[in-house]
């Protein structure tokens, strides 16, 4: 059995200090892992900086070679990592299994990806070509929500462009990206990838370290502001992918019984512990009622659970701090507007919600202005569809949006104006290695995913021959 140890220059290391990662499904230990000092910090970043010198100068194909050897080891141990991911994030096994997978496909994605140069003018005068360079050693820090599949977003992309990672877990969450650790330390060359975990403690060091020139941190808009301004002395390249309070649009023509299932799957997923979640539901008054009996079957017919048990549709929440905080926002919510379903916090061990659908509430209320990251979404009336879209778009976030019509001429213009970094139609999010992801406002700064998100990794670059 894995001691769950750091990798740090090629080698499985003890961490100088442990920490231990509750199961959220029954609130016990799950197991004790390694923890990072600074000096091991230092150590890993310092591995990260000499991998570079020869890591940078190798071929593409052989950086991709590497990046596949990756998703190979994520496809063979699928199950075991399964296990772990449903063990300390919480989702049922069917979910997490199917974020092994997607995570080594998103390895796969990027090796489709080339970084050619461009020649932009080769003319009598001058010939000017455009490179894409590497930047030298990324930092990578994770949330709890998504543990492999978030490290896919980061990963692949700064590796086929030539960086060196120092990847740092979520306190709550570091098991299956150390055992990916483990497991790759013999397929990628030393100080290439190092994977440290902290207790909340390590971020903003490794944030500021002097040899880190870029970050590329997944998390929530407060911490992503410190990011920011830390990554500012020394400004470094910074990518952020933060929070967000996303909107769904159901218009008059809408047929509730055909689209609640993804409804309920866009705003449940995870158990709502998504970013780009939908997280808030204005459904047009002509057919709000049926909206909102539809949801609520769903959701009473949802199973909650330990993960790992045969037919559970949505596990726990993953850690107490969130719990406490979707709970919080559940009473005044009860107090507020009328819950349809749910609305129970099962008296057992676990950080448990069942899934619960609120309506007859509106902006002004926690539940509708913030963020809530669990399985609580509020069902808010709307008569006007530029008054629906101005109440989406009054909001500090941006990150995704969905409007849902049976006429997609009409649909598209409300998508056109929605101010948000992807909007879907007739489904929400639609994540796909091969699209950019990103926000607008307080959602972040800059892309993921798709060739934008390899370009992130890198340094333009023109070299003009004059002639
Ligand atoms: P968080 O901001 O608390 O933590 C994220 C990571 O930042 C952790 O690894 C944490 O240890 C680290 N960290 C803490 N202080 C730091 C500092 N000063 N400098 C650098 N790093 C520091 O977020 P969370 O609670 O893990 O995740 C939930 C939030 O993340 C939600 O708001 C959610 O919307 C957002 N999220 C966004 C996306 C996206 O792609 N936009 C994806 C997943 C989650």
């Amino acid at each position: 059995m894995s001691n769950y140890p750091l990798l740090i220059n090629g080698e499985s290391v003890t961490g100088d200090e442990t920490l231990d990662v509750i199961n959220p499904a029954n609130e016990k230990v799950l197991a004790t892992c390694s923890r990072a000092s600074e000096a091991q910090l230092n150590q890993a970043v310092q591995a990260a900086k000499t991998a570079y010198e020869t890591w940078s100068t190798e071929s593409i194909d052989t950086r991709k070679a590497v990046v596949s050897a990756i998703a190979d080891v994520l496809e063979a141990n699928a199950t075991e990592l399964a296990q772990i991911l449903t063990q300390e994030q919480g989702k049922p096994l069917a979910d997490a299994t199917g974020e092994v997978h997607g995570t080594a496909a998103f390895f796969r994605y990027f090796t489709s990806l080339n970084l050619d140069v461009k020649v932009l003018d080769d003319s009598d005068n001058r010939k000017v070509e455009l490179h894409r360079k590497p930047l030298g050693v990324v930092a990578a820090i994770m949330p709890w929500n998504f543990p492999l599949l978030l490290l896919g977003f980061k990963l692949p992309a700064a590796l086929i462009a030539g960086n060196t990672v120092v990847l740092k877990t979520a306190p709550t969450t570091p098991l299956s990206a150390l055992r990916l650790g483990e497991l790759i330390k013999d397929v990628v060359p030393k100080g290439v990838v190092n994977i440290i975990a902290d207790a909340n403690d390590l971020g903003g060091t490794l944030t500021a370290h002097p040899d880190v020139r870029k970050v590329s941190f997944t998390g929530s808009s407060g911490t992503g502001s410190k990011v920011m301004s830390s990554a500012a002395t020394l400004l470094k390249r910074i990518t952020l992918e933060l929070g967000g309070n996303d909107a769904g649009i159901v218009l008059d023509d809408a047929n509730p019984k055909e689209i609640a299932a993804k409804v309920f799957q866009g705003a449940f997923w995870n158990s709502g512990q998504v970013c780009a979640a939908l997280k808030r539901l204005y459904v047009h008054e002509s057919i709000y009622d049926e909206m909102v009996e539809e949801l609520s079957t769903i959701a009473n017919e949802t199973t909650i659970g330990d993960g790992l048990e045969q037919g559970v549709g949505l596990g726990p929440l993953q850690n107490k701090m969130q719990f406490e905080k979707v709970k919080e926002i559940l009473a005044e919510a009860a107090e507020q507007g009328t819950i349809t379903a749910g609305g129970e916090v099962p008296d057992q061990a676990g950080y448990f919600i069942r899934p619960t659908i609120v309506r007859d509430i509106a902006e002004g209320t926690r539940l509708v202005d913030e963020e809530q990251f669990g399985p609580v979404l509020p069902v808010i009336k709307f008569s006007d569809d530029a008054d629906a879209l101005k109440r989406a778009n009054d909001c500090v976030w941006g990150l995704t949006g969905s409007i849902w019509s049976s006429n997609i001429d009409r649909a598209y213009k409300l998508a056109n104006d929605m101010d948000a970094g992807t909007v879907t139609i007739n489904t929400h999010a639609a994540l796909d290695p091969s699209i950019p992801f990103g926000g607008s406002k307080q959602s972040g700064i800059g892309t993921e995913l798709g060739e934008h998100g390899l370009h992130e990794f890198t340094q333009l670059k023109v070299i003009n021959i004059a002639r």
